[in-house]
């Protein structure tokens, strides 16, 4: 089963990803893989240092790289998890670029849309939304680390739009994405996520 968590900085993807991988082990025996896009594969920290500390100019460079990344990303670490049998848990995956390049940057969707076809990236399975009012989570940010990082130097001009994509996501993909309030409390917020998996396993 592949499941993806989604949503924007600071909306408590990581929290939320290592409370349900306790969960799906302790409480179901499952084998599950967490990792996460961009980086996670054994070359991606090169790919998400150029993506997130390097100044770069060309307005299509952004796009491939996340896309360079998922497809090494892909056949190298989640495919073989899923053919072995293993629960696969990734933080972002195709609607990040969906939200953030073509609704955050205005990338065209169609031209992104077939690049993914191309690619043939799997679909997930689920994808579990953590919709956090864009406050909440900035404000999260500033708490827990102490600064605003990368999307300090977004308009929340962008950030909005971010947001904007995901919903219109949701009603795009129902079949597989489901909205989490992420505006509660963190156990609240485990709790709404382990209730929908939990359904979803036993289909
Ligand atoms: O989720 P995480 O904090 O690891 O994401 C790293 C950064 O990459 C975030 O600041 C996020 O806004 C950005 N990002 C992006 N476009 C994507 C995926 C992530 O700008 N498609």
């Amino acid at each position: 089963m592949f499941i993806t968590l989604e949503g924007i900085d600071g909306c408590g993807k990581s929290t939320q990803a290592a409370f349900l991988k306790e969960q799906l082990q302790q409480k179901k025996k499952e084998p599950v893989l967490w990792t996460r896009e961009p980086g996670g594969w054994v070359h991606g920290d090169f790919v998400r240092t150029l993506l997130l500390e390097k100044d770069l100019r060309h307005e299509l460079s952004e796009l491939f790289l996340f896309v360079i990344d998922r497809c090494e990303h892909v056949s190298q670490v989640i495919s073989p998890a899923l053919s072995c049998g293993q629960i696969v848990l990734c933080e972002r995956y195709t609607d990040s670029t969906r939200a953030y390049q073509i609704w955050g940057r205005g990338l065209p969707e169609e031209k992104v849309e077939d690049l993914f076809a191309w690619c043939s990236f799997p679909e997930p399975d689920l994808t579990l939304w953590i919709d956090t009012p864009l406050p909440v989570a900035i404000n999260r940010i500033k708490t827990t680390r102490g600064h605003f990082d990368r999307i300090e130097s977004e308009t929340d001009g962008f950030l909005n739009r971010v947001c904007e994509g995901y919903k219109e996501l949701s009603k795009r993909f129902p079949h597989r994405i489901v909205r989490i309030d992420g505006s509660q409390p963190t156990e609240e917020v485990s709790a709404q996520i382990w209730k929908v998996v939990e359904v979803h396993l036993s289909k």
